[in-house]
């Protein structure tokens, strides 16, 4: 047999320590279906006990995830919130965190409203600015928390640079990957500790199911964290599992197509005189589009972009015909979101403001579609939406 290790990502997808069931040479990994498994004596325990514990349809799930970011162990979740969740309580009262400011909705409301009541605190900073970061050291800062590229807004974060501060103090550096995937960013290979999912989106990537994974870099890590998700137990059901490892065999064909797509759209649209800004890693005149080039595979398949005006955005989303309009993103059909109604409803109109997430801000995933055929979309919906205004 030929070492796996040494396959592509692309390959490492299909040719893997799972490919086939050593029980009966099933390609597809078994749904071991089974809460509890028979021991052969009151002290004579085998591998799994109680699927809580260990389950094999997981732990396949599980060690797949890890080999493709290359990690020491990984961790399935009930929900891309269960694994960020269950990370955080790494921490401890008394401690503090450094965090993206324009993090994940879900993730902003565990840290301002859930740990901070458990005596863990927090400093929001722009994590492109690194002396900002800097400065936001405190004697007790135990973590720094990245979401790169930034949700809506697209900033990207030097992980290793801020791994490197993270290092010096003694904290830990968690990457939220979900925007990216291992596919095209790996950030254990340039200093995270813990790097986080929402595998809801591109790593299941079909919109049916809702899941998180964890991995981490070394094996005191892996013990500690092991330890948190069996004792807080926020697994991820083992059809679910399933689920995700089918999604997870066409992720490199799948984000392929949709980031030459956002490309491709963005790029359009960032010609079109209704639209003022597009926020795109992969546009030379993006902030971060260096750091992106230097740490990742690619700009991915999500970007933003900004209207001229506040009028057109009811009209562009009436119009459109191919994106579906909903929270979310990484999935094999294109998705629209208004953050501001959307993922961002929960911040307070100023607070929107302060970090960029205007009412004129519109968030599009590409999916699996023709890119003519969306950019052909967008000129229909983009020449309506003139006309309706220029009608009031
Ligand atoms: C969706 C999302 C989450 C939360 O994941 P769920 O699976 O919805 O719990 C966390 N981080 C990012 C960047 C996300 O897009």
């Amino acid at each position: 047999m030929s070492d796996q290790s040494c396959h592509t990502f692309q390959t490492k997808l299909l040719h893997h320590k799972h490919k086939t069931d050593p029980a009966t040479g099933a390609v597809s990994v078994p749904m071991h279906l089974s809460s509890t498994f028979h021991q052969d004596d009151i002290d004579q325990f085998g591998k799994y006990d109680y699927a809580r514990s260990a389950n094999p349809t997981r732990e396949a799930l599980e060690q797949q995830i890890a080999d493709l970011e290359g990690g020491c162990r990984g961790f399935a979740f009930a929900s891309g919130m269960a694994a960020i969740s269950t990370s955080f309580l790494l921490l401890s009262q008394g401690d503090h965190m450094i965090i993206s400011e324009d993090v994940y909705g879900g993730t902003f409301r565990m840290v301002t409203q859930v740990l901070s009541r458990l005596g863990i605190t927090h400093t929001f900073v722009d994590m492109t600015d690194l002396s900002a970061v800097e400065k936001a050291i405190q004697p007790n800062t135990k973590a720094f928390y990245i979401e790169t590229p930034s949700n809506p807004l697209l900033k990207v974060t030097d992980i290793q640079a801020v791994s490197e501060l993270a290092k010096e103090v003694g904290a830990l550096t968690f990457v939220d990957n979900t925007f990216l995937t291992p596919a095209l960013q790996q950030p254990l290979s340039i200093g995270a500790d813990i790097v986080l999912h929402s595998a809801t989106k591109f790593l299941a990537g079909h919109s049916d199911v809702v899941a998180g994974l964890a991995v981490v870099k070394d094996e005191e890590l892996a013990e500690r964290l092991y330890f948190l998700q069996n004792s807080f137990g926020a697994v991820l059901g083992v059809q679910d599992c399933w689920l995700l490892m089918r999604g997870l065999k066409t992720l490199y064909v799948r984000l392929r197509h949709s980031a030459e797509a956002a490309g491709k759209l963005a790029d359009y649209l960032n010609g079109h005189p209704l639209v003022k800004k597009v926020h795109y890693p992969g546009l030379k005149e993006h902030p971060g589009y260096f750091v992106q080039r230097s740490q990742a595979e690619g700009p991915g398949a999500v970007f933003s972009f900004e209207l001229e005006s506040e009028q057109l955005v009811r009209p562009l989303t009436s119009n459109l015909q191919i994106p579906v309009l909903a929270v979310s993103l990484g999935a094999v059909e294109s998705i629209l979101s208004y953050p501001a109604k959307m993922s961002h409803a929960a911040m307070p109109e100023e607070e929107r403001r302060k970090r960029g997430i205007s009412n004129t801000l519109f968030r599009f995933s590409a999916g699996l579609e023709d890119p003519e055929d969306l950019i052909a979309d967008f000129e229909f919906a983009l020449a309506q939406s003139t006309i309706h205004t220029l009608a009031r």
